[in-house]
């Protein structure tokens, strides 16, 4: 079991165990009204842990790169505001310094998955870490990369399957729903999943979310947004927030939920 924790007068958010985890966020923190509003209504759904980029791994450079450290700090205000610990990502060992306090969990993107002295930092800060795997990664290679974030220091390793790249275009990428019980069956790390990356259609992400559940995962991190048609990055993907929670409704018909 991990635990996450922004402190004291925040409660402490477990992943692992018998209760399902789940992560909401926008794809971008794009503003503060935007980040509170979103940290608002997905709290009063039922998600425990705040997500959001404050950094962006963008395919185009053109596009929208993330608020940076202001981005970060809007979101610590939002958690903070809201009770949720946060989770943002972080793409290179640099930034991990800076960002240490100011975030509760690192995530790891997909893209990084094996930067591997991104992993040697990130693990060596103490702080709970959120490994994504890679998009054409085998499920060795990913466990692998969760093996330097441990040999470098931390105990808290979440995995999270994000989808892999396979010939399939009518989905952003494929859900490697297997991937669950085999990992499983090989290792003792919590694992979550990210339904809105693996599908990448908004229709299809609770199908997908409810998938997970069903299969073991231990948590779900959803994207949502307040106006997803009006959203810098991840549109498409991001869930209205009545879509959310009636997606928290569902989650509860199948299991408990932290
Ligand atoms: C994200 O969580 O916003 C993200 C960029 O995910 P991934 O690294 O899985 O593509
Ligand atoms: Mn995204």
């Amino acid at each position: 079991i991990v635990s996450v924790s922004a402190g004291p007068s925040c409660p402490i958010v477990k992943i692992g165990g018998s209760r399902i985890t789940v992560i909401a966020g926008p794809c971008a923190v794009e503003s503060k009204d935007q980040i509170m509003e979103t940290a608002a209504m997905v709290r009063e759904s039922g998600a425990v842990l705040l997500r959001g980029g404050a950094y962006k791994p963008r395919t185009s450079p053109y596009a929208f790169q993330g608020l940076g450290m202001q981005g970060l700090e809007f979101m610590k205000a939002a958690g903070e505001a809201n009770g949720m610990p946060i989770v943002t990502e972080v793409v290179s060992p640099e930034l991990a310094v800076q960002m240490k306090d100011l975030t509760d969990m690192f995530q790891i993107g997909a893209r990084n998955m094996q930067n591997f002295e991104l992993l040697k930092k990130v693990g060596s800060l103490g702080k709970p870490v959120l490994l994504k795997r890679g998009p054409s990664a085998t499920i060795e290679e990913w466990l692998m990369a969760a093996e330097y974030l441990l040999a470098s220091g931390t105990k808290d390793v979440v995995l999270c399957e994000r989808g892999i790249r396979t010939f399939e275009t009518y989905t952003r990428n494929t859900l490697d729903i297997s991937a669950i019980p085999v990992v499983k069956g090989l290792c003792h790390l919590p694992v979550i999943v990210d339904p809105s990356h693996a599908v990448g259609i908004r229709a299809k992400v609770s199908s997908a979310a409810l998938a997970a559940i069903a299969a073991g995962a231990d948590g779900l991190t959803v994207e949502v947004h307040p106006r997803p048609d009006e959203a810098l990055s991840d549109g498409p993907q991001s869930l209205y927030p009545e879509q959310f929670e009636k997606l928290m409704r569902d989650i509860e018909a199948l299991a408990p939920v932290v």
